[in-house]
């Protein structure tokens, strides 16, 4: 078991080498076309709920079985928050540490390689392939995700990271099943808080996605 969740405490713990100098990059990057950060969290949300699906057909132990697959972003323009939510598998303390503290993303590893042979590739690698979860840090202050498991007996957790060398984890109260990735935006980030914004990105971005996405109130 990792250090933050056997002590359940709220420890910072270090990001990995590699993570820290992506994470430096990406959080001071001028990348014009960021908006693809909402992809690649829309991506995440549609494989958790595949995966979820899948575990629905052979596995009777799950939490909120009638719940709509789905995905739902908000905002609050007001304190400059997006959220990116879906009822997908979920993660308990255990998987937030792994999945969230390592780059296992193939794109990103290319990416990070590209950075450091200072190659010009830095914006088609983005663009293209994307850089995974990490990518929100383009946009983000501090990032919150909460998350809880599809599994009964799992309880919820809260990873909370400002991109810079450390996560940490705690515990959280979330009754329902799955996801929120709840984005603090930076300062000039705040076009993400619209919601015609978000719905066009959504559009350009993300329309192959097989379950619904709901912008606001308004399903997609
Ligand atoms: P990739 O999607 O290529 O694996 P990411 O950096 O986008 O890489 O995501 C890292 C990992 O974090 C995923 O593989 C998954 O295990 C976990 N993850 C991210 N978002 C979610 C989510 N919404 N629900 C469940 N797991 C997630
Ligand atoms: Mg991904």
């Amino acid at each position: 078991m990792s250090q933050a969740v056997s002590q359940h405490n709220a420890q910072p713990v270090p990001f990995k080498a590699e993570t820290r100098q992506l994470l430096n990059i990406l959080i001071h990057s001028l990348y014009s076309e960021r908006e693809v950060f909402l992809r690649e969290l829309i991506s995440n949300a549609s494989d958790a709920l595949t995966r979820l699906h899948f575990e629905t057909l052979i596995n009777r132990e799950i939490i909120d079985p009638e719940t709509e697959l789905a995905i739902w972003i908000t905002s609050d323009p007001q304190q400059r928050i997006l959220m990116i939510r879906d009822s997908g598998i979920g993660m308990n303390a255990e998987e937030l540490s792994q999945n969230l503290g390592t780059i296992a993303h193939s794109g990103a590893k290319a990416f990070l390689e590209a950075a450091q042979k200072g190659d010009t590739k830095l914006n088609d690698i983005i663009g293209q392939f994307g850089v995974g979860f990490y990518s929100a840090f383009m946009v983000a202050d501090k990032i919150e995700v909460e998350s809880r498991s599809y599994r009964p007996n799992d309880s919820p957790a809260r990873w909370i990271s400002r991109g810079e060398d450390t996560f940490t984890i705690e515990p959280a109260e979330k009754s329902e099943r799955g996801t929120t990735v709840k984005i603090f935006l930076k300062e000039d980030a705040a076009e993400f808080c619209d919601e015609n914004r978000l719905r066009q990105i959504v559009k350009k971005h993300s329309d192959y996605i097989p379950y619904p996405i709901y912008i606001g109130n308004e399903q997609e």
